[in-house]
Order: C-alpha cells, then sequence, then structure tokens
C-alpha cells in the first residue's frame, strides 16, 4: 500500500476579522511520490491551505497529518521543527536571503534540521557539494555562484535557487506555492521538468499549487479548490 504523506479531515479554517469560513475541506489526501497540482482563483485560499500543511497556521477543527503526525497536535515550535525536518517550501517570492551566498541560501535548511543535514552529507564540505549538485542539476550556471541572490539574479534564477533550497536534504514533501508565475511559458516548462526530476531522485511528493492550468498537464493528478472546499459563502 503506498503511504499517505498528506492525509486532511474536516479541516475549517476562518481568518481572525472574518466572520466566513475560507476552508472546509472534507477530505484531503495525497500519497507518495504523487505530483499533485492544486488550481483555484486568486483570493481562493491556496496560499491558506498550504500554511495549514506547513504547519504555519492551525486550523478550528479537524485533523491534519503529515507523514502520519497530526501536526495540529503539536506545539508552535514542534510544528516549526516538523516543517524545516519534512517539508521543503518554494515560496511565489523565494524569501532568498541577501545577505548570504547562492550555496548559504541552499543550504539553510540543514542549519535547522539534523535529520536533513544527515541526508545532504556526512560534513559540511559534502554538504556544500550536494548544494552545488542541486543548483546544477536545476541548471544554475556556475559562473553566478559569487553573485549577490537577490540584487543580481533573474527571477528565473533565483527560483532554481529556490528549488535547490527546497530540495536539499531530501524532505519527504516539497509545497510549491506559485513558484511560476513571474517567468515566460518556457522557462516554466523546462523549471517544472528539472523540478520533477529532483523529486524523484529525492523520493519527495510534491504539492503544487497555481491560478495557471496551462502547466497542469505535466501532473500526475491535477485538482481545484473547488473540488476539496466545501465552503459556502
Ligand atoms: P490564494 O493563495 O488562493 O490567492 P489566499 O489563501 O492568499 O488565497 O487568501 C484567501 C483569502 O484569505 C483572501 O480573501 C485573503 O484576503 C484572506 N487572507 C489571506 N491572508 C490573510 C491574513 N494574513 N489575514 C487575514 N486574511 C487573509
Ligand atoms: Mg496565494
Amino acid at each position: 500500500m503506498d503511504q499517505v504523506i498528506l492525509d486532511i479531515k474536516n479541516v475549517c479554517f476562518r481568518w481572525k476579522n472574518s466572520g466566513s469560513l475560507l476552508l472546509n475541506l472534507p477530505e484531503f489526501k495525497i500519497e507518495k511520490h504523487e505530483h499533485v497540482f492544486l488550481q483555484g482563483p486568486s483570493g481562493s485560499g491556496k496560499s491558506t491551505l498550504l500554511g495549514l500543511v506547513g504547519g504555519i497556521l492551525v486550523s478550528e477543527s479537524g485533523t491534519l497529518k503529515v507523514l502520519g503526525q497530526d501536526i495540529q497536535n503539536l506545539s508552535r515550535s514542534g510544528r516549526d521543527s516538523f516543517r524545516v525536518d519534512h517539508i521543503g517550501f518554494i515560496f511565489q517570492l523565494f524569501n532568498l536571503l541577501p545577505y548570504l551566498s547562492i550555496e548559504e541560501n541552499v543550504m539553510l535548511p540543514l542549519s535547522f534540521s539534523s535529520i536533513r543535514a544527515k541526508r545532504a552529507g556526512r560534513t559540511k564540505i559534502d554538504q556544500f557539494k550536494e548544494a552545488k549538485r542541486l543548483l546544477k542539476a536545476l541548471a544554475l550556471e556556475e559562473q553566478l555562484a559569487k553573485k549577490s541572490p537577490v540584487t543580481e539574479l533573474s527571477v528565473g534564477q533565483q527560483q532554481r535557487v529556490a528549488a535547490a533550497r527546497a530540495l536539499i536534504g531530501n524532505p519527504e514533501l516539497i509545497i510549491a506555492d506559485e513558484p511560476t508565475s513571474a517567468l515566460d511559458a518556457d522557462l516554466r516548462h523546462s523549471f517544472l521538468e528539472l523540478l520533477f526530476g529532483e523529486c524523484k531522485k529525492a523520493g519527495s511528493t510534491l504539492l503544487f499549487v497555481s491560478h495557471d492550468s496551462t502547466l497542469s498537464d505535466l501532473f500526475s493528478r491535477k485538482i481545484s479548490m473547488d473540488e476539496i472546499n466545501n465552503n459556502v459563502n
């Protein structure tokens, strides 16, 4: 039987100061090695859902299991360490740190997760080599290494750094929140192929969220917010 990576049951969420439910999710499951494309218009609650899956937000009811662990039963710091150990996040705006080098940005999760550090390499040098390998595999040219990750890289290049940072140390679940929205069609396609290849190598499952369905054919499953969200507004 395939392992269930994400198992959501009866999860309801509303933002404080908003009377209405934004999310009412009777059931949503993702199994190991799936590449799931979750589509929904802007404002439909995709980023909020990813915040719940990552344990940044907590719902008002229901269970939300990641790798069998109900993360909503963990303390805030428990959720933070669970996230960095098991989930690689690629944000829409990448959140790269300008005062770190490209490789240091990629290696950042390893300073917060000993599990991922061990998987990335036995020594710091091995971990640095793994960061370089990922950057190369994601087609970031070597000569860029000395540049500042934020001010001197193009959007497409920053995205590759952010993806390498999410992938390093093989987290079980990769979550991507509209990471391709600023790219043109050719770049989006090639980026996704590289991302899929590295997810496969790492044994990671992928949950990819976007308002733009043109990429969905590349994924093993496509689902839309209105199929899983039963909120009645
Ligand atoms: P999507 O990612 O699909 O565009 P979001 O999850 O970002 O949607 O937003 C869904 C709804 O939740 C929107 O109406 C938005 O205004 C609201 N929302 C998002 N973030 C916050 C927040 N931090 N506080 C209050 N409301 C929020
Ligand atoms: Mg969003």
